[in-house]
């Protein structure tokens, strides 16, 4: 058997990175200054379909400055996924606002609309919804409510660059959009992040407020505090290389998805993500979730895969399970993301896999399954996902 390392993920430099990189380096241009900067926000702006894109130095920070820029405060409240990666909620704490979680759809795994409405009080200014694992939230009924109630919908979008709902990119249907681009992202630059808006003079507060809140017209002029999120040139060099092959890299993690669909179908008990009729999802992770008809635990199957050189990883326990969120989620019952949590991991996923890679992963864990739980694999009935 091939016992060859298999990373849970892999960035793919497979364009022009490297020379958009020596050429900031060769004509010293490697600080926050430079074309590359406006040549990556013009290009991503164009891909998801927006007047504005604004780089930053990661996903956090976008959310940060996503969040200040419309104005979230000590007292105010945002609704958040508690699935979801700890900077969600966090960037809503730096504001000295609150977190309030809600549990996930069953289907989707996304931030649950009727929970949402359940969820807002007299000091919910918003809501982050997450386009978890690469499959947009539910963005229409979302929107619906935060309408009805004068809310703001934040798009945090580090998992789905390229996903779309009814054909419009996420990024581009709530007030702002947030992106990352950490090396396990769907593209990198290595660290980064990006907002996404259609709003004017959003996009100008988040300019002011990046670049340590210096007047742009008059220098060393600071009208408000600011902080320093700015993207290097060297970052937003290696972003162009990434986004001018943007499309290869989501017709690539598509096709690693059709493959593990077509090879997982058979193993018994295993659910996914489904991707629902109004949504194209982009794959970010893979991930399985063993079903409740399995006895066998999730950290055996992942302990067992590992053993075989196959990286996975937990799905992130849910925010109101760690330490800084516990006492504020008290008495709150979050089942969904409790069960996705504890029976939920992510496979190797990267634009780089090929197809033998993945039945690799499909063998091992149907042999897995079946070691375990010989007498249901043998009645095996076809997986609940599509
Ligand atoms: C990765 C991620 C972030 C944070 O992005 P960084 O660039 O690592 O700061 C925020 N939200 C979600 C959902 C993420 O997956």
């Amino acid at each position: 058997m091939d016992d060859e390392f298999l990373p849970v993920a892999a960035p793919m430099l497979v364009g022009n990175e490297r020379q958009y990189v020596l050429d900031c380096l060769d004509s010293s241009w490697i600080s926050s200054s430079g074309a590359y900067i406006g040549r990556f926000e013009r290009a991503f702006a164009e891909f998801c379909g927006v007047r504005h894109a604004v780089s930053c130095t990661s996903g956090t920070a976008a959310l940060h400055l996503s969040l200040l820029a419309l104005g979230v405060g000590p007292g105010d409240e945002v609704i958040v996924p508690t699935l979801t990666f700890a900077a969600t909620a966090n960037a809503v704490r730096y504001c000295g606002a609150t977190p309030a979680f809600v549990d996930s759809e069953p289907e989707t795994w996304t931030m649950d609309p009727e929970q949402v409405a359940a969820a807002i009080g007299p000091r919910t200014k918003g809501m982050i919804v997450v386009h978890l694992f690469g499959h947009p939230g539910n963005m229409e009924a979302l929107q619906e409510i935060a309408d009805r109630r004068n809310l703001f919908v934040i798009e945090d979008a580090a998992q789905a660059h390229g996903a779309e709902f009814r054909g419009r990119r996420v990024g581009s249907i709530g007030r702002l959009g947030t992106f990352s681009f950490f090396g396990n992202k769907i593209i990198t630059t290595g660290e980064g992040g990006m907002i996404t808006t259609d709003d004017d003079d959003l996009a100008t507060s988040m300019r002011l407020l990046k670049a340590h809140g210096m007047d742009p017209n008059r220098k060393y002029w600071f009208p408000v505090i600011g902080y320093n999120y700015r993207m290097t040139n060297v970052a937003a060099a290696i972003g162009l290389g990434q986004i001018e092959k943007v499309a290869w890299h989501l017709e690539r993690r598509r096709e690693v998805a059709q493959w593990y669909r077509e090879h997982l179908r058979s193993v018994p008990g295993l659910i996914w993500q489904s991707e629902q009729a109004w949504a194209r999802h982009v794959w970010w992770m893979f991930t399985i979730v063993l079903d409740d008809r399995l006895a066998i635990a999730r950290d055996t199957v992942m302990a067992q895969l590992s053993a075989s050189g196959i990286d996975t990883r937990p799905v992130a326990y849910p925010l109101h399970q760690v330490p800084p969120y516990q006492a504020s989620s008290q008495g709150q019952r979050f089942p969904v993301a409790d069960r996705l949590a504890r029976r939920g991991m992510n496979l190797p996923t990267s634009a780089g896999m090929k197809r033998e890679q993945v039945v690799r992963v499909c063998d091992r864990l149907a042999q897995i399954v079946d070691e375990a739980e010989p007498a249901r694999a043998a009645q095996a009935s076809p997986s609940a996902s599509e």
